[in-house]
């Protein structure tokens, strides 16, 4: 197929979630002209936010986590983050099918009945130091051996690995790299997370919008089927049309998508197995009576994101409950479903509050996990990871930084700033 349209772009992105988004402001910034390619028909992937009733419903719950790359970029672009805390105060755990007062802090710590006296001290001394621990010589071992080297009691065990699930979104614990969950759950613990104002589409449409203004084109009209021939006289096809850029970036979501997009086949076995989750989303007309619920011998949670977040009518509430999803997990959508009801009723969820509900069996919540085989994060797949000059990648399984959008963020950011020196 000719090139429909004459004009040659410095860059094709090839994919409007938060990476694309990301990398298109950062080229267009510095004067480089962007085309940006999206499927969907609309700008967002992953970050999207949809009404569930008259309720706003990211896709399954989204944390901002404060000291993340994603949120310095949305800062450094004067994107306004604004949101509220999730409400820890009397969280609980999910334990032997009791709910327990979670140790979220000292008082907590002291009260809980999850643990003895002497694993309260145990737990108290571990989450102290842990933001302190160096998580460089980790990197190589698996999570499970290293909350095995910490301790022997099981109920500080499972606290632990529900900690660890809770901040990487990640249960897969014989393959994750603890040094890459212990930077995960440090900068959670330190910098705590946000619940947006608005649901993740206000970023989505920060991003857009300021792309826009900055010249950047946006093509909706298509999926891209192949990023084809050398930079810097690449082809861009798609089944309306074929365009020129000179160089692209490809932040298509997954691994196997960039792989056919680009003609290269190392990349999903590289990412690592990805990162799932089945998600039960809940417009209620009034709070449940647990906020937050965390899954201390079972891999699920259960959040009320509206309030804190401006997602709901006043006195109404906006709440998920999720099922993290083993990467040998293949269940069928009913035993998923059935352990999100079961969750919900727990957490005091009353069948009659029921506005909306919306069940998403299996979500792909970060394409790849950083693995401690290969190193951990150092060992993901780098944003030139095709192998092909002027051809990079970003998403949340490629680059050396970061986990979930953090890890989106800093790879489209790192491989726009790559095209720039180049
Ligand atoms: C349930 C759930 C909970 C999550 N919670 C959190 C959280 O709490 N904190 C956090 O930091 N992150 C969270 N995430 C992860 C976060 O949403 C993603 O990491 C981030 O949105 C990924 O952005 P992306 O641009 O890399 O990919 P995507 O958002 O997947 O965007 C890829 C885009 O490429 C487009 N595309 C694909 N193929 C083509 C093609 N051939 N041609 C053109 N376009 C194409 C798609 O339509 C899509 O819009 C969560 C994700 C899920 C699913």
């Amino acid at each position: 197929m000719e090139a429909t349209n004459a004009r040659t772009f410095d860059t094709a992105v090839v994919g409007a979630g938060l990476a694309g988004l990301i990398a298109a402001n950062r080229l267009a910034d510095a004067g480089r002209s962007v085309v940006v390619f999206d499927g969907l028909g609309a700008s967002g992937g992953r970050a999207r936010t949809s009404l569930l009733s008259d309720h706003l419903v990211n896709q399954g719950p989204h944390a901002l986590y404060v000291d993340g790359h994603a949120n310095r970029i949305l800062q450094r672009f004067g994107i306004p983050v604004e949101g509220g805390e999730p409400l820890t105060r009397g969280t609980r755990g999910l334990y032997d099918d009791r709910l327990h007062l979670l140790p979220a802090g000292p008082v907590s710590l002291l009260r809980t009945t999850l643990l003895s006296p002497v694993e309260k001290l145990a737990v108290g001394s571990l989450l102290a130091r842990l933001p302190r621990m160096d998580p460089d010589p980790l990197d190589e071992v698996t999570l499970a051996e290293w909350i095995d080297s910490v301790t022997r009691r099981q109920a500080v065990h499972d606290l632990l690995a529900a900690l660890m699930r809770l901040a990487t979104y990640v249960d897969c614990p014989e393959l994750l790299s603890a040094g890459a969950a212990l930077r995960q759950l440090s900068m959670a613990l330190t910098g705590g997370v946000l619940y947006l104002h608005g649901g993740w589409q206000v970023l989505v449409d920060g991003l857009t919008a300021r792309a826009e203004a900055a010249g950047v084109v946006f093509r909706f009209d298509g999926s891209v089927t192949g990023v084809l021939g050398d930079a810097p006289h690449l082809t861009i096809r798609t089944a309306v049309e074929d365009l020129s850029a000179r160089t692209a970036i490809v932040a298509a979501g997954s691994p196997g998508t960039a792989e056919r997009l680009t003609g290269v086949n190392r990349l999903v076995e590289a990412a690592g197995p990805p990162a799932r989750a089945a998600v039960l989303d809940l417009a209620l007309d009034r709070p449940p009576e647990h906020r937050f619920v965390l899954g201390i011998d079972r891999p699920v949670y259960f959040s009320v994101h509206g309030p804190p977040a401006r997602l709901a009518p006043d006195g109404q509430a906006t709440a998920s409950a999720v099922r993290y999803l083993h990467p040998d997990t293949e269940d069928a959508s009913d035993v998923s479903r059935s352990v999100l009801d079961d969750l919900a009723t727990t957490c005091g969820v009353d069948p009659e509050s029921l506005l909306a509900e919306r069940y998403l069996h299996t979500m792909t919540v970060a394409h790849g996990l950083p693995l401690a085989a290969l190193g951990g994060l150092a060992g993901r797949p780098g944003i030139d990871a095709v192998g092909r000059p002027g051809v990079l990648l970003a998403g949340d399984w490629v680059g050396p930084d970061g986990l979930l959008a953090d890890a989106a963020a800093a790879s489209a950011w790192a491989a726009a700033d790559a095209l720039l020196v180049s």
